[in-house]
């Protein structure tokens, strides 16, 4: 076991963290207090590579390691975990392009994607269907050029930028198990009948848009079905969460280390009884119990990476990391809160903006609640075995 990153991955983390200090700190408050989309922010990401995290060499990709990846979404959400989910529906689509998609799918979006010119996001949800996913209603009716795709998709992130969008389907309603009867379409945009018809109003995660995307009578090609082939969609969506929980793991990992150096920046500096309140000895229980916490997410976070990369598909590690580390962001967030007092309560502190921010990580690329299950299913299967 090698608890230390080695040299290429330590010299990507410096380059990342130069970015964020150079480029994000700066800006971070006035971009996400105004709910400016970070436009300058997104070619600079462009320019490092960073849109083709997962996509493979020969098209165009950094082609990283997955504790590479998780290094990015780690580092950027240090500053803004809001600026990493433009990154992160974005990353898992191109890597599921890439691990399913047929080869002309991969040579026409890939290459772009990698560039940033093409830009994608993943339509799973609905107003009526989130964790059971089975239950979505919105139908692609084949027709002779391809489908015809009618429904509504909700808290698609990134919708408004994605070209193609991917959204999952029922091709066949009716199929027993449902998931047989389940597709990927990738629809390339702007397309006559799919509407982006509102950005969601967010508690936090400011930066990428959250939006509803209507389908009404939209005609797709036969070419865009995801591999080619009908009824193999959920499998696909869920392997791409599955990598998916690496990047949010990551980000509670940065989220909690940005709200432990605002904690301790803040304690070092604030006064109370004639004494800094780093000197309280219930002040440094926090600071104490937030670093041990986050270590032990960052470990676990790296080890579902690394898992991930050996196994090919690590749905009990990366739940496992994703459970633990968005728990740990819950709490580091609220506990940097308690270290700045009522100033931690106002706008003019960062600490109020992961407040915001950390929720989210318990909702996202499967709730909680489901990823315990997920773990508690798959521990007793091989307890059985
Ligand atoms: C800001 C934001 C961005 C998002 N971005 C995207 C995106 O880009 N693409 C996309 O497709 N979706 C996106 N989502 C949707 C997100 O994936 C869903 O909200 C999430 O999967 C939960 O689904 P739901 O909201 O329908 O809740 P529900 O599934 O209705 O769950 C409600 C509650 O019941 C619990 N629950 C449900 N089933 C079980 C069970 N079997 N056992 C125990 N508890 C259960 C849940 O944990 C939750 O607490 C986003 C959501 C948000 C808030």
């Amino acid at each position: 076991m090698d608890f230390e990153l080695s040299e290429s991955q330590e010299m990507f983390r410096s380059t990342l963290r130069d970015f964020v200090q150079r480029s994000v700190k700066p800006q971070v408050h006035h971009l996400e207090q105004n709910g400016i989309y970070p436009s300058d922010l997104v070619s600079e990401m462009a320019a490092m590579g960073l849109f083709g995290l997962c996509i493979p060499s020969a098209y165009e990709g950094l082609e990283l390691d997955s504790i590479s990846m998780a290094l990015v979404f780690e580092e950027i959400s240090r500053a803004w975990m809001g600026l990493a989910g433009i990154l992160g529906t974005h990353t898992i689509a191109c890597a599921m392009i890439a691990k399913f998609g047929t080869e002309s799918q991969r040579e026409k979006f890939l290459p772009a994607l990698a560039r940033g010119e093409r830009r994608t996001a993943m339509a799973l949800s609905e107003p009526d269907a989130g964790s059971d996913l089975q239950a979505i209603t919105t139908r692609a009716t084949r027709t002779e050029s391809g489908y015809h795709v009618d429904g509504t998709k909700l808290w698609i992130t990134n919708a408004r930028h994605a070209n193609p969008l991917p959204v999952l389907v029922k091709t066949d309603p009716q199929a027993t198990p449902r998931h047989r009867g389940m597709s990927i379409l990738l629809i390339e945009t702007p397309r006559t009948g799919l509407e982006v018809t509102k950005d969601l109003p967010k508690l936090g995660y400011r930066g990428p848009e959250t939006c509803e995307v209507v389908l009404s009578g939209v005609e797709v090609p036969a070419d865009a079905l995801l591999g080619g082939q009908e009824g193999q969609g959920l499998q696909q969506a869920l392997w791409a969460l599955q990598l998916g929980r690496i990047n949010i793991a990551a980000r509670g990992v940065g989220l909690s280390q940005g709200a432990l150096e605002a904690a301790l920046a803040y304690a070092h500096h604030r006064e109370a009884f004639g004494e800094k309140i780093v000197q309280f000895q219930l002040i440094q229980e926090k600071i104490a119990d937030m670093a041990t916490e986050i270590q032990a997410a960052r470990l676990m976070t790296y080890w579902a990476a690394s898992q991930h990369d050996k196994l090919g598909r690590a749905d009990t590690e990366t739940g496992m990391a994703k459970l633990f580390a968005s728990e740990v962001a819950l709490r580091s967030a609220l506990e940097a809160m308690r270290v700045h007092g009522g100033y931690g309560y106002s706008q003019e502190f960062d600490v109020e903006r992961l407040y915001r921010d950390a929720p989210l990580l318990a909702i996202g690329e499967g709730t909680n609640e489901i990823l315990r299950t997920v773990i508690a299913r798959n521990i007793s299967r091989e307890f059985r075995s």
